[in-house]
């Protein structure tokens, strides 16, 4: 079997540079099916910017990154790679769910209008279908008793918990988080990490960005480090946040005990 039929999310040689200011320099990752790698490394080192380019938020500049099979932001068409209409990427971009540090909630829908809004305006959902799953994913982040409370009459972490029942709503292969839990007040950070370690538990392919060591030592199954642009160092939790063959990535982890 070729790689591309065992990973889901195959980059190789990803480079991105904003102007004059290289930011990733060949990046390659692989992610199977069902696995959660979480990624760390210091601010400014790209992580956010491979997330995106994953999603398709950023064009890379060279290399390639495909998901379930398919090239983002081209088609293969009679032997030939097309670039992807914006149209077509939104279509491909509805594969992946992402989570972003600032939760972005529509202020004036309820949790659930949030939750149904993408299946049904984007996606041309049927409604009661659309419903019924939104409220299936809110139970599912433990916001049962919340579906019809505004973002403004919750928690931080309840509105991250919303955010994530948000971009499950779309059916993702792959879901992408980017810190989380960094905007939140210290004692709401579990309550997000625990639904997504149920979701970890449940088999979603994720790709996760966070500081949080806790969580990649027990959710993670491949702990990814990186570091002015490349992938310094990767391996099982246990390997790489105990026992870190890199000096990059010792000193990195050196902050957090
Ligand atoms: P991280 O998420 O690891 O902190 P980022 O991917 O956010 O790192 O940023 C990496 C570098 O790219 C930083 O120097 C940042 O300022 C720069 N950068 C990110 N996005 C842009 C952009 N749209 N335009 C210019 N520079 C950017
Ligand atoms: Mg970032």
């Amino acid at each position: 079997m070729s790689m591309s039929e065992t990973s889901l999310v195959r980059a190789r040689n990803v480079h991105k540079a904003f102007g004059p200011l290289e930011v990733l320099k060949g990046i390659d990752l692989d992610v199977a099916p069902g696995e959660v790698v979480v990624i760390l490394g210091p601010s400014g080192s790209g992580k956010s910017t491979f997330l995106r380019c994953i999603n398709h938020l950023e064009a890379i500049d060279q290399g390639f990154i495909e998901v379930a099979g398919e090239q983002i932001g081209y088609r293969l068409k009679n032997g030939r790679l097309n670039k992807l209409s914006n149209r077509d990427i939104a279509v491909q971009r509805s594969k992946i769910g992402m989570v972003f540090q600032q939760f972005n909630l529509y202020p004036h829908m309820t949790a659930l209008q949030n939750v149904i809004e993408a299946p049904i305006g984007v996606h041309g959902q049927n409604r009661n279908e659309a419903v019924r799953y939104a409220k299936e994913l809110l139970n599912r982040v433990g916001l049962a008793e919340k579906m019809d409370a505004y973002p403004r009459q919750l928690s931080g972490g309840q509105q991250q918990r919303v955010a994530i029942a948000r971009a499950l709503a779309i059916r993702p292969r792959l879901m992408l988080f980017d810190e989380p839990t960094s905007a939140l007040d210290p004692e709401l950070v579990g309550e997000v990490l625990a639904a997504m370690r149920d979701l970890a538990k449940e088999g979603l392919t994720m790709i996760v960005v966070t500081h949080e060591i806790g969580f990649a030592k027990e959710a993670a199954d491949r702990v990814v480090f990186m570091d002015g642009g490349v992938v310094v160092e990767e391996g099982p939790p246990a390997e790489v946040l105990t026992n870190p063959s890199h000096p990059r990535t010792r000193s990195f982890l050196s902050r957090f005990i």
